[in-house]
């Protein structure tokens, strides 16, 4: 008989990776950063019509110290990549990115030598988002689509390889 039938019902059983997740998601805290048009949209997300605070991501961090989620929001020119990554390599592990936006996700209309075709030439992107610009219930879509990822990701592991597995069992899309 397994430990689950022996215990009377109403106890919930769960692992260290499962709570370690469920409190990784609830406490998300994005790193202030706005490129463009699209971060009027972000910034809009965060006020009190929108209330992002309900998902536990009203605190936008000033140091990407302290930040485990990049809102890339708006096209990214050559001259700020650089400074994206620097940002990016500060902010520390676990951290995720969200390209937000059709210039964030590929260049969009800009297609020319001053900006970048998608910030995935720059930092690997966990979540593309459409649009230009896409309203603040599409960025919150999308946040809460990787807190699926967030939630089920294993400690430690390699994430690429557990998002294609999280896919492949229909956990998350
Ligand atoms: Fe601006 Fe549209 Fe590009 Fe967003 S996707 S940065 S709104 S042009």
């Amino acid at each position: 008989m397994g430990i689950e039938e022996k215990l009377p019902s109403g106890v919930l059983l769960t692992t260290v990776e499962g709570v370690a997740g469920y409190f990784r998601k609830a406490s998300f805290w994005p790193a202030t950063f706005g490129l463009a048009c699209c971060a009027i949209e972000m910034m809009t997300s965060g006020g009190p019509k929108y209330d992002l605070a309900r998902f536990g991501m009203e605190v936008f961090r000033a140091s990407p110290r302290q930040a485990d989620l990049m809102i890339v929001a708006g096209r990214v020119s050559q001259k700020m990549a650089p400074v994206l990554r620097q940002i990016y390599d500060q902010m520390a592990e676990p951290k995720w990115v969200l390209a937000m936006g059709v210039c964030a996700s590929s260049g969009g209309m800009f297609n020319n030598y001053a900006v970048v075709q998608g910030v995935d030439h720059v930092v690997p992107v966990d979540m593309y988002l459409p649009g230009c610009p896409p309203r603040p219930e599409m960025l919150i879509d999308a946040i809460l689509k990787l807190h699926d990822q967030v939630q089920h990701t294993k400690l430690g592991a390699n994430r690429a390889a557990q998002i294609k597995e999280l896919e492949d069992a229909g956990l998350v899309s």
